[in-house]
């Protein structure tokens, strides 16, 4: 049987998840990042999971390891050339280190294009002709496949979070307005639940003075009848939309998938994201449109880190054929 080594590195934790070449999860664990401690540090740690979880296999059955990163990646060179998350982890071979300690190649790219390419393999993608995927979490992360392979013209791409919805908007947290992530990020819910808490003095929503108002609480207060909450899904939902509207029109992708955390609230974005898409996206293509909530959650990242080490394995060997 080829095993394949998937990597998905958090700014908490990394998941690591060994997966057999149709795609069986075979085995799977969890281990901190701490990144303050270093690349060098954490590599260590996932060559030491990985040594034991491999040990019930032979050691030639396993070919690659891929590595989802949350950041801007070289993947050529294979490192980081910046990360938010990862202070002080750029221009450290991450490659070179790993491919060293566990004897077999290694290979990185973007975590978001990683979780798009597991949800194309094993989720709510899987085998769709094009596919854009949007994760919703503290910042929001895009990425756009055609048939199956990542696209993207500079490492930067799929700044989806960062596509301006409204001209004089609020101040985003790049510095710029009217961002996406003013609206559906962290900062988003709770930037709108401070705008609009005073005109809605009988809101549930009653937070102790500092203390943060985050998108579960506030989904939480909407599936409950809160008329604040449910509204501030309704704009999260309707600039979701627009933004999404604007990814259609220019590329024609028609399978839209959302994940991560505040995905867990779709019952609430849902028909705003839907009202605004069949709004704003050209009738020629709408009907051939689909926006659902992508499938394989936290596993979506090591499943498609895997798989970027299935194609990477077997394009090498055609090379050399
Ligand atoms: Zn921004």
């Amino acid at each position: 049987m080829k095993i394949f080594a998937g990597i998905d590195i958090g700014g908490t934790t990394m998941n690591i998840g060994l997966v057999s070449e149709d795609g069986q999860v075979l085995d799977e664990t969890v281990v901190p990042t701490c990144p303050e401690k270093g690349p060098e540090d954490a590599l260590n740690r996932i060559a030491e999971s990985l040594k034991q979880m491999l040990a019930a296999y032979r050691k030639k059955d396993c070919r690659g390891i891929g590595i989802g990163i949350p950041g801007l990646i070289d993947t050529d060179k294979g490192c980081i050339l910046e990360a938010s998350n990862l202070p002080g982890w750029e221009s450290f071979s991450i490659i070179g280190h790993l491919s060293a300690k566990m004897n077999m190649p290694v290979f990185i790219e973007n975590d978001a294009n990683l979780a798009a390419l597991g949800e194309y393999w094993l989720g709510a993608g899987h085998g769709a002709d094009n596919l854009f995927m949007v994760t919703l979490g503290s910042g929001i992360g895009g990425a756009i496949l055609a048939g199956g392979k990542i696209l993207k013209m500079h490492p930067s791409a799929g700044e989806f979070g960062h596509m301006i919805i409204e001209r004089s908007g609020a101040t985003c947290t790049c510095g710029r307005r009217g961002c996406l992530e003013t609206y559906i990020s962290k900062h988003g819910f709770e930037r709108m639940f401070r705008e609009k808490q005073s005109g809605y003095p009988m809101s549930s929503v009653k937070p102790a003075e500092n203390e943060p108002v985050s998108p579960q609480l506030l989904a939480e207060h909407a599936s409950h009848g809160d008329i604040l909450a449910n509204l501030i899904f309704l704009e999260a939902g309707e600039a979701l939309g627009i933004a999404i509207s604007n990814v259609i029109n220019l590329t024609g992708v028609t399978c839209i998938l959302v994940g991560g955390g505040i995905a867990n609230a779709w019952d609430l974005l849902q028909e705003p994201v839907m009202r605004s898409v069949e709004r704003n996206v050209f009738k020629s293509i709408l009907s051939g449109v689909s926006v659902c909530k992508a499938a394989l959650g936290e596993k979506a990242g090591f499943m498609g880190a895997a798989r970027l080490a299935v194609d990477s394995v077997s394009k090498h060997a055609r090379e050399v054929l």
